[in-house]
C-alpha cells in the first residue's frame, strides 16, 4: 500500500483519484477540477503542455541517463549556459541535485566547506528566519523552524532562527559572526512555513551584515524561483551568494534542483588539493531528461512573456479581494501568482476541501492558511471563478 505524506493514515480522507491532466485542469472520473495547488508549487505551464512532451520524447529517444561523475552532455551544458545567463551578478557555478531539500543540503554543505578550506573551521553554524521552511531532510528541518512539520526532530545545534529584522541579524552576528558561515532565506515570501511575507529592505540590510560579518547569503528559491513572487528570480533585487532553484525548474514533470553559486564561493574550492573538491554527487544529478524540460520551460517562459501574465494575475487578484473582509479572515497576503487567505482559526477551513471540490476546484489549505499558488496559464475567467468560490466559502452560513 501506499504511505502518503504529512498525513494521519488512520484518519486519512480518500485521496482524489486523478486520470489525466490538462492545462489548469486536473481530471477525475466525473469532474474537471482548477488546480490551485499547481501540484506543490510546480506546474507552471498546465498540466500535459504539448512542447515540454514533444523535447522530452525526443531526448528519451537519445539517451535517458548519463551520470555527471566524468561524463557529460548537451542538456546539462545548455541548460547550466542558460541557467548563467538569466541568474543577476555572478551566480555562474551549477550543482545539480534531484530535490529541492538536497539542493539547500548542497548550499549548506557548500558554505561548511567553504570556510573550512580557508582554515576557518570553526564557522559551520547557521542562521535563518522564524517560520522557514527548507526541506524534510536532517539538516533541512534543522534550519526550517515549524514545528508542525517537525515536532518529533527537534534537533536545533549551531542554528540560530531570528524575525526579517536587521537590528536583530545585526545583534546576533556581533556575538556569534566567528561561527556563523551561513544565513538562508526564502526571500521575499516563505511557502510553507505560512505563505508570509516580508520586505525587500530587509534583504537589502541582510546582504550589508553578510558582507561586513563574512557570513554567506544563501537564497533558497526553490518556491519564489521563476516568477512566483512577481519577480523572475528575488536574486534580481539582491544578490546572494549561493542560489537555490527546484520546483518550477523542471515544470512539475521531473523532480530537479541547482545549487548555484557564485565566483567567490567557486574559487574557495578551487586549488591544487584534492582535499579542498566538493565531495558530494546524487546519482540523478543533471539527469538529461530533466535538464532538457527545464530548458524547453524557460523557453516557453521568455518567450510567451510569463513576466506579464504574472502581473496580470497579481492584479486580478488584488481588485478581487480589495474590498472582500470576513469576520473570519485574519490577513489576505498577495505577491504575484500567490494568494493567502489566513484565518483566526483553522476550524473555519474545515471542510473547505470538499466544498472547492463540488465547485470546480482543487485546494489543499494547511493549518490556518487557504492558498492559491496557481499556474502561470491560469485564464481570467478561470482565476475569477476561483476567487468568488473562495469568498463564496466564506460568506455562507
Ligand atoms: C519545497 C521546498 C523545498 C524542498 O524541495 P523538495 O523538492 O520537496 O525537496 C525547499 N525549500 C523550499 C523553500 C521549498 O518550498
Amino acid at each position: 500500500m501506499i504511505w502518503y505524506p504529512y498525513t494521519q493514515m488512520k484518519t486519512m480522507a480518500e485521496p482524489i483519484e486523478i486520470i489525466g491532466a490538462e492545462g489548469v485542469y486536473l481530471h477525475t472520473k466525473d469532474k474537471k477540477l482548477i488546480d490551485t495547488t499547481t501540484s506543490w508549487w510546480s506546474v507552471i505551464h498546465g498540466y500535459n503542455n504539448p512542447e515540454i512532451n514533444e523535447a522530452l520524447k525526443n531526448q528519451v529517444d537519445q539517451f535517458a541517463h548519463v551520470m555527471l561523475g566524468g561524463l557529460t552532455h548537451e542538456p546539462v551544458k545548455a541548460l547550466s549556459k542558460k541557467l548563467v545567463e538569466i541568474l543577476p551578478g555572478d551566480l555562474n557555478h551549477c550543482f545539480y541535485s534531484d530535490s529541492g531539500s538536497v539542493g539547500v543540503e548542497v548550499a549548506l554543505k557548500m558554505a561548511v566547506q567553504y570556510f573550512f578550506n580557508q582554515g576557518q573551521p570553526e564557522k559551520k553554524s547557521f542562521v535563518g528566519l522564524k517560520c522557514a521552511y527548507h526541506g524534510d531532510t536532517f539538516k533541512t528541518m534543522a534550519i526550517g523552524d515549524d514545528e508542525d512539520y517537525h515536532l518529533a526532530f527537534p534537533e536545533k545545534e549551531g542554528i540560530y532562527h531570528i524575525s526579517p529584522n536587521a537590528s536583530e541579524l545585526k545583534a546576533l552576528f556581533e556575538d556569534k559572526h566567528r561561527e556563523i558561515a551561513a544565513f538562508i532565506v526564502e526571500p521575499l515570501l516563505q511557502g510553507a512555513g505560512g505563505m508570509r511575507m516580508y520586505d525587500v529592505s530587509f534583504l537589502e540590510e541582510a546582504r550589508k551584515l553578510c558582507d561586513e560579518y563574512n557570513v554567506l547569503f544563501i537564497f533558497d528559491e526553490v518556491a519564489t524561483g521563476f516568477g512566483r513572487t512577481g519577480h523572475m528570480f528575488v536574486s534580481e533585487l539582491v544578490c546572494p551568494d549561493i542560489v537555490i532553484l527546484g520546483k518550477a525548474l523542471t515544470a512539475g514533470y521531473i523532480g530537479h534542483a541547482v545549487t548555484v553559486a557564485n565566483d567567490k564561493v567557486f574559487d574557495g574550492f578551487y586549488s591544487d588539493q584534492p582535499e579542498h573538491a566538493f565531495m558530494h554527487g546524487p546519482t540523478f544529478m543533471g539527469n538529461p531528461l530533466a535538464c532538457t524540460v527545464a530548458l524547453k520551460s524557460i523557453e516557453i517562459f521568455e518567450r510567451e512573456d510569463y513576466m506579464s501574465k504574472i502581473k496580470a494575475i497579481e492584479s486580478q487578484l488584488k481588485d478581487a479581494f480589495d474590498d472582500f473582509s470576513s469576520d473570519k479572515v485574519k490577513d489576505i497576503r498577495i505577491l504575484g501568482a500567490c494568494l493567502c487567505l489566513e484565518v483566526h482559526d483553522q476550524k473555519d477551513l474545515k471542510g473547505f476541501k470538499e466544498f472547492a471540490v463540488e465547485n470546480g476546484i482543487h485546494s489543499r489549505p494547511f493549518i490556518n492558511y487557504m492558498y492559491g499558488m496557481f499556474p502561470y496559464i491560469i485564464k481570467e475567467d478561470e482565476l475569477t471563478h476561483v476567487c468568488n468560490v473562495y469568498k463564496k466559502w466564506f460568506e455562507k452560513e
